[in-house]
C-alpha cells in the first residue's frame, strides 16, 4: 500500500509499505479522507514529535512512522477480541494511545495518561491505504456524516474540549487569537456554546475572511490594535482562546478580558512567554490551558450529524496522497490562505 512516511525532518517519503494484520484488540481501517494538522507540519519542517530512538511503549514502534492523526474510513479487518466493531462500518479515530491502568486512566483523565502517544506520531498514522489502531480508539459516524466532515472531527474535539473546558455560559463574549484550523473550529464551537460575540484576531485577510464567513468580526492585528479594536466594540470580553501563541497574542488576551474573565491556551506554545500576572490578578482572571480532549467524539459526530457544527467550511483544499509534500505539508507553511487541507486517499 502507499504510505506517507517520516523519515527525518524535510524527509517525508510517499513509498509503499507493507498492509500489517490486525492483532487482537486492533482494527484496521481503509482510509478514505485524512487532515493535515500543525502537528504533522511541526514533524516535517522542525523534526519535533515524533517517536525518535526508543519505541512507544503502548505503539511498539519508532521512527520511520505514517503520519497522520486526523482520519476517518472503511473497517477492513478485526483483530480477535473485539467487539461492537464490524467490517465494512465507517468511523473515525480518536488517535490518543492510553495505558488504561495510570492514576491519570483511572480517572478518567486519559489525555492526560503517562504514557500518551499519538497515532500518526508515535506509532504509524493514517496517511496511508491502510492503517491498524486499537479498537479502543475507533467511534461510529453516522451515514450522514462525509468522511471529509469525518476527518475534521480530531481537530474539532480539540477546540469543543477547550470551549467546553473554558467558563464560557450562552450570551457571553469571545476573542479567539490566531484564525488557522483550531481557531475557526473553537469560533465554530463557540457559537454553538451561544457566545454572543466572536472576535477573531489573525495577521492574514485570508484566514479573517474565513472566520467572518464562519461568524466571527474580524480583526486584523497587523493593521490595527487588536486589543483597543475589541475593548472599544466589545466593551470587554468573558473568555479568550489563545489559539496562536506568541507574545502579542498573549499580552492582548490578558488586556481584552473582564475582570472575572478567562484565558484559555489551547495552542502548544514551544517557548516560554511573559505573563502579566498583576494584569491577570487584578482582575482576578484565569489562565488556563487544555490538552486535546477526553470523552468528546461522539458528542462531535453528533453536533456534525445535527448540523450544529458546519465543520467542512474550514477546508481549502483537497489532494491526492501522492502530493502531500509540495501540495500539502509546504504549501501549509508558504500560503497562509489555507486553512484545512485533507488528503483523498481511497475516495
Ligand atoms: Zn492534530
Ligand atoms: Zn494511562
Amino acid at each position: 500500500m502507499k504510505a506517507a512516511v517520516w523519515y527525518g525532518k524535510k524527509d517525508v517519503r510517499v513509498e509503499e509499505r507493507e498492509v500489517k494484520a490486525a492483532q487482537a484488540g486492533q482494527v484496521k481501517i481503509k482510509v478514505q479522507y485524512a487532515g493535515i494538522c500543525g502537528s504533522d507540519l511541526h514533524a516535517y519542517h522542525h523534526g519535533v514529535g515524533i517517536q525518535e530512538g526508543d519505541k512507544h511503549p503502548l505503539s511498539g514502534q519508532n521512527a520511520p512512522l505514517t503520519l497522520g492523526h486526523e482520519f476517518a474510513g472503511v473497517v477492513s479487518e478485526l483483530g480477535d477480541h473485539v467487539s461492537g466493531i464490524n467490517v465494512g462500518d465507517r468511523v473515525v479515530v480518536e488517535p490518543l494511545y492510553h495505558c488504561g491502568k495510570c492514576e491519570y486512566c483511572i480517572q478518567g483523565r486519559y489525555n492526560q495518561c503517562t504514557q500518551f502517544g499519538f497515532v500518526g506520531l508515535n506509532g504509524d498514522g493514517g496517511f496511508a491505504e491502510y492503517v491498524v489502531v486499537e479498537s479502543y480508539m475507533v467511534h461510529a459516524l453516522p451515514d450522514n456524516v462525509s468522511f471529509e466532515e469525518g476527518a475534521l472531527v480530531e481537530p474539532t474535539a480539540v477546540a469543543l474540549h477547550a470551549v467546553r473546558h473554558s467558563k464560557l455560559k450562552v450570551g457571553q463574549k469571545v476573542a479567539v487569537y490566531g484564525a488557522g484550523p483550531i481557531g475557526l473550529l473553537t469560533i465554530l464551537s463557540a457559537k454553538a456554546a451561544g457566545a454572543s460575540e466572536i472576535y477573531a484576531v489573525d495577521v492574514f485577510d485570508e484566514r479573517l475572511n474565513l472566520a467572518a464567513k464562519l461568524g466571527a468580526i474580524p480583526v486584523n492585528s497587523a493593521q490595527v490594535n487588536a486589543t483597543e479594536t475589541i475593548l472599544q466594540q466589545s466593551g470587554g470580553i468573558d473568555v479568550a482562546y489563545e489559539a496562536a501563541g506568541v507574545q502579542p497574542t498573549m499580552d492582548s488576551a490578558i488586556a481584552v478580558i473582564k475582570k472575572g474573565g478567562e484565558v484559555v491556551v489551547i495552542a502548544a506554545i514551544p517557548t516560554p512567554l511573559q505573563v502579566n500576572f498583576f494584569e491577570l490578578l487584578v482582575k482576578e482572571a484565569n489562565l488556563t490551558s487544555t490538552l486535546a480532549y477526553r470523552h468528546i467524539f461522539p458528542e462531535v459526530v453528533s453536533l456534525i450529524a445535527e448540523g450544529a457544527l458546519d465543520v467542512k467550511q474550514v477546508i481549502t483544499k483537497k489532494i491526492k496522497l501522492d502530493n502531500i509534500v509540495e501540495e500539502g505539508l509546504e504549501l501549509l507553511m508558504s500560503d497562509k490562505s489555507h486553512a484545512k487541507i485533507l488528503i483523498e486517499i481511497n475516495g
